[in-house]
């Protein structure tokens, strides 16, 4: 399968003042990001509240510029497009936001709110806006009824189910999904995947799947970067990184998850500190103020991404070795049930399918 977006160095700085007469300062919210997604697969972008994940998504949704780096999507390179077609690319990439009550203008019935991007967008007559609507509300499992009816009168999951219909009446080829599913109740979680899988299948769509919730992770991505301070520190497909992490930040995150049997017990991995500030980032590894593998080498050089495995990592203790998570003894009390600590051995969701793994950059 063809690769539909490529980030090479994608970079997204701002300039804040912290005071009237204050030198203005540098935000790196997102800082030299390479990475490549094939058509009709999921990418999961997981990692901390300030990590980057929203800066990427404005940066793929074309909402904003990047400051530094290149993005070619669909075969399109931002910057060296023209207006139109930078205006057919916009309508290749739409995005369904995390919160269903907010992202629906409640003083719009449901046919206004799915029909309004092809009012924008398109000259598409009126009849044919509306049948396309009517498809749209049983493609993500309503009727055609509630085309009348007001957001208010729908429950959290009916109204994340008309985000993703009206984020797909452009017919986009990518969506990206900006914690889709984070303010939802668990066994709502679990249709609305449902339908984002079966959408995957039926029109070839290829996500970004925006979480900090590894769990749902697990089961809806092909791939999965770990982003830190603004950096991509991990990536690989998803089976690699739950079974066998290998950045301490991965490691620290998955430990964090939730297992869902109580038979199977890991290593809790308390991160110390603070996320620090992208204003002020850390010399060498970003991770390092925080990390308990840190050496002298980590505070001085930023460790590059290098391939281990099936794994693009970056940092020093693995590209050297010093760091062993299967020598390392399990904590008083802890039985790891022949899992390596770190691990999320969580028995898959029967209602969720787990979609085949894809190959990494
Ligand atoms: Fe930790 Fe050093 Fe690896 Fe950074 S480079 S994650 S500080 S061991």
């Amino acid at each position: 399968m063809s690769t539909i977006i490529e980030a090479r160095n994608l970079s997204r700085f701002y300039e804040v003042r912290r005071g009237l007469f204050a030198e203005p300062a540098t935000v790196r919210a997102l800082s030299e990001a390479s990475f490549r997604v094939t058509q009709g697969t999921t990418l999961a972008v997981v990692g901390e509240s300030g990590c980057g994940k929203s800066t990427l998504a404005r940066l793929l949704t074309m909402i904003e510029p990047p400051s530094g780096g290149e993005l070619v999507i669909d075969g399109k390179k931002l910057g060296a497009t023209g207006h139109a077609d930078l205006k057919a690319l916009r309508k290749t990439v739409q995005i369904v936001f995390q919160d269903p009550y907010g992202s629906l203008n409640p003083r719009q019935k449901i046919g206004a709110i799915l029909e309004e991007p092809l009012k924008i967008n398109t000259d598409m007559p009126s009849r044919e806006r509306r049948e396309k609507a009517f498809d749209m509300l049983i493609k993500v499992g309503l009727r055609p009824e509630h085309y009348g009816r007001y957001p208010h009168m729908f429950s959290g999951g009916q109204r994340q189910r008309i985000a993703i219909a009206r984020a797909l009446m452009l017919d986009p080829k990518i969506l990206i999904l900006d914690e889709p599913v984070s303010a939802l109740d668990v066994s709502i979680q679990a249709q609305i995947l449902n339908i984002l899988a079966d959408l995957q299948e039926e029109l070839g769509l290829t996500y970004i799947f925006i979480s900090h919730d590894l769990s749902v992770v697990r089961f809806v991505a092909d791939e999965v970067m770990v982003m830190y301070l603004g950096r991509p520190v991990e990536f690989a497909p998803v089976e690699a990184v739950f079974e066998s992490p290998q950045h301490p930040y991965t490691v620290a995150l998955l430990s964090a998850t939730p297992v869902a049997d109580p038979r199977r017990k890991r290593q809790n991995i308390k991160l110390e500190g603070e996320l620090p500030s992208p204003i002020n980032p850390p010399s060498g590894c970003p991770f390092h103020p925080r990390c308990r593998y840190a050496r002298d080498k980590c505070s001085d050089i930023r460790p590059e991404l290098t391939l281990h495995g099936q794994t693009l990592v970056a940092c020093h203790g693995i590209e050297e070795g010093w760091i062993d998570y299967a020598a390392e003894p399990p904590p008083p009390g802890a039985a790891l049930s022949g899992e390596r600590a770190g691990t999320t051995p969580q028995a898959p969701d029967a209602a969720v399918r787990a979609p085949e793994p894809g190959s990494p950059v």
